[in-house]
């Protein structure tokens, strides 16, 4: 008699609520200190403060002539140009400081001088040896950014938990971070099974499959800020499974694909069963992954319990489970503050019938231009087709109450 989990079938809203719960509760590994030239997509350990005024001085947007507001309220009107500030000028040069009637020419980047509160752009000046006229008049403040109007000393720009973005990164820099504290990357352990699945480098007998699977969850493993940790491929008997699992228990999360359905030979559940598993959930109403499974189990009686997720072993199911439950929590692992899954809104391009009762998440095509993003399903085999699947650019999702969807209809797209 097999030992199986009590079975516990959700929405697919609850599904990701509960992953979502669990990942809040996740703490991450020790931090440590990077080359900010190699943070990208790293997750920040420290916050990150101004270390002065941002920008330290009113910084002038525009090539032109720095100007008191007030003496161009009347145009054209003749100034007398006592200097030159360019981006980087001395400090001397910088102290200039203009009265009444008169401008210094500025270059874009450059500290607008004491007394002036704005610059003409250069295309609205004539200059004429030591005066310009001014023929457009400006209000106070225009072309020039207050300094500390983007940032005061001291204030909070990245808070611990931060994503490392290239805008990121970029601000990191501005304001002299050469290093960066990062928290350590989450080790995914990978973990295919199936008697008829073989290593890719092996020649297939008619009836073997290649091991795809390690391979597009290792690479999604690692968009997603993990180290995938490939383990070899189990077969479809307990003893192995059970010792190769054990194994990848060591690992911060542990990701299963095939062995998860209904078949005689899905051992997945069982083994984690036998190891003291518990399951938050056995399938999801979703297509493709309902056989998804989510729960935690420790290898050994004194060790933490590792969080793992079942994926199905078809290879569209692995990667649509992974991208809707696996990342959120990889990126919990990481020290990343939660983000919600974002979808994208597009216009269907032609008409989809489907049967009631599962979320499914369609290979599609987003195509069409600015302002008029149109989608489309992809031709496909189900949910083993990755042929289709490598040619589709997104994800089509379907609610579960919908049977026929006419063209022309807006519908939420999850970008791949
Ligand atoms: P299963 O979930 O074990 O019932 O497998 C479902 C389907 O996915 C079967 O057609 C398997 O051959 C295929 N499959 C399982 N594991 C892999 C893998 N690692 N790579 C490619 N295909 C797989
Ligand atoms: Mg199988």
């Amino acid at each position: 008699m097999l030992s199986q989990p009590a079975q516990a079938i959700v929405s697919f809203e609850q599904a990701r609520h509960m992953v979502e719960q669990h990942a809040a509760q996740v703490a991450p590994g020790p931090a440590e200190a990077v080359d900010l030239l190699a943070a990208a997509g790293r997750v920040l350990a420290e916050e990150i403060r101004a270390d002065r005024d941002l920008p330290p001085f009113p910084r002038a947007t525009r090539d032109g002539f720095a100007v008191r507001s007030a003496d161009v309220g009347g145009v054209p009107a003749e100034l007398e140009v006592i200097g030159e500030i360019r981006a980087g000028a001395s400090v001397a040069d910088s102290a200039l400081a203009i009265g009444p009637r008169q401008a210094v020419e500025i270059m874009t980047g450059a500290p607008v001088p004491a007394g002036a509160d704005a610059v003409v752009m250069v295309e609205y000046t004539r200059r004429g040896g030591d005066s310009v006229e001014v023929q457009r008049s400006v209000t106070p403040g225009e072309n020039v950014v207050p300094r500390g109007s983007e940032s005061r000393a001291n204030e909070l720009l990245l808070p611990g938990g931060t994503h490392l973005t290239p805008a990121a990164i970029g601000l990191a820099a501005s304001v002299g971070n050469a290093t960066v504290s990062v928290y350590a990357r989450p080790r995914v352990a990978i973990l295919s099974t199936g008697d008829e699945v073989i290593n890719v480098a092996a020649s297939p007998e008619p009836n073997q499959i290649r091991n795809s699977n390690t391979y597009s969850l290792a690479a999604q493993v690692q968009s997603a800020g993990g180290i995938p940790l490939a383990l070899p491929i189990s077969p479809d008997r307990a003893e192995p499974l059970r010792e190769l699992i054990e194994q990848g228990l060591q690992a911060d999360l542990l990701l299963l694909t095939g062995g998860v359905s209904m078949g005689k030979y899905d051992l997945v559940e069982q083994v984690l069963t036998e190891l003291n598993g518990e399951f938050f959930f056995t399938g999801a109403q979703i297509q493709p992954g309902k056989p998804i499974v989510f729960g935690r189990a420790s290898a050994s009686a004194t060790e933490k319990a590792t969080y793992f997720f079942g994926l199905p072993g078809n290879p569209v199911s692995t990667m649509v489970c992974f991208e809707l439950f696996a990342r959120p929590m990889i990126e919990a692992l990481s020290g990343a503050s939660p983000t919600p899954l974002r979808f994208l809104q597009a216009r269907l391009k032609s008409e989809v019938k489907t049967k009631t009762g599962l979320t499914r998440f369609l290979p599609a095509q987003l195509s069409g231009e600015f302002g008029n993003v149109e989608v489309e399903l992809v031709r496909w085999q189900g949910s083993g087709d990755m042929v289709s699947t490598a040619r589709a650019n997104c994800y089509l999702v379907i609610p579960p109450d919908r049977e026929k969807i006419a063209a022309g209809e807006m519908l939420s797209v999850l970008p791949k």
